[in-house]
């Protein structure tokens, strides 16, 4: 009796051993790094413009937001740090092409102009722009822009477009946008064009400020890499795509965009 139910007991072991087989079990999973073609020894550098809430700004001294979180993330995978370069915004694609940072990443909307300067990845975000204007202004429409004063960020789409679209005289360009924030809410502007999250935070900040319902420009975003850097751009493509299927980049955007 007793050495039938050893017998059972052992077939039991050997039973629920082979169940957990590794025919289905998953590999170890890979070190960060390990799957892509460079190998990254000293950090990321990211070139950014820090006063683009809510994907890039500072809380005291630290830099936050969803293109910090996502940088940090694709930093990881890559098996290395980041490191946070603030400049305008201006600036960014220009350090990109002298390797001063290795990527640009700003809410940067990918046109056919800077496709001519850098290489861009995959797109990780929608950008729209959008018109603000005082809570009592007259303007209602696109067309009720023609011959007002705009306000934009320098070298920035909105900046661009509207100077075509509404005449360079009647455009001024800010350093940053909370500058052009500021000239709206002085009447040096009547109208200030940026991009809708940015433009959210500006008005729940302002009082007296609204965003015009009417779409200015839809607009993908999209991480910044030199033409000369190949392998960084397959590899944060690929890290992106992980990054995407996994549910990372979708819950850092979360976190700073509440659902409407
Ligand atoms: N999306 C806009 C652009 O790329 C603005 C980006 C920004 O100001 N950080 O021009």
């Amino acid at each position: 009796m007793k050495k039938v139910l050893l017998f059972l007991l052992v077939a039991v072991m050997v039973f629920s051993f082979a169940a957990c087989a590794p025919k289905t079990s998953p590999a170890p999973a890979p070190e960060a790094g390990a799957k892509y073609e460079g190998t990254y020894t000293a950090a990321l550098k990211m070139g950014t413009n820090a006063a683009f809430p809510p994907y890039e700004y500072k809380e005291g001294e630290k830099f936050v937001g969803i293109d910090i979180e996502i940088a940090e993330a694709i930093a990881k995978e890559l098996g290395t740090t980041l490191e946070v370069v603030d400049m305008e915004f201006d600036s960014i694609i220009a350090s990109v092409q002298k390797g001063e940072v290795q990527v640009g990443i700003a809410g940067m909307t990918v046109t056919e102009d800077r496709e001519k300067e850098v290489n861009f990845t995959h797109s990780y975000a929608t950008g729209v722009q959008v018109v603000i204007v005082k809570a009592d202004s007259s303007i209602a429409s696109l067309e009720d822009l023609e011959g007002k004063k705009i306000g934009t960020q320098l070298g920035t789409t909105g900046d661009m477009y509207s100077k075509d679209d509404y005449g360079e005289e009647n455009v001024t360009s800010y350093g940053k946008g909370a500058d052009a924030i500021i000239a709206l809410k002085g009447g040096d502007v009547d109208a200030v064009i940026i991009d809708n999250e940015p433009a959210k935070a500006f008005v729940a900040e302002n009082e007296g400020l609204k965003i015009l319902e009417t779409e200015y420009a839809v607009e993908d975003y999209a991480i910044a890499v030199s033409k000369d850097n190949a392998t960084l751009l397959a590899d944060i493509n690929k890290a992106l795509e992980k990054l995407t299927a996994d549910g990372t980049i979708d819950s850092i955007i979360a976190k700073y965009i509440k659902a409407e």
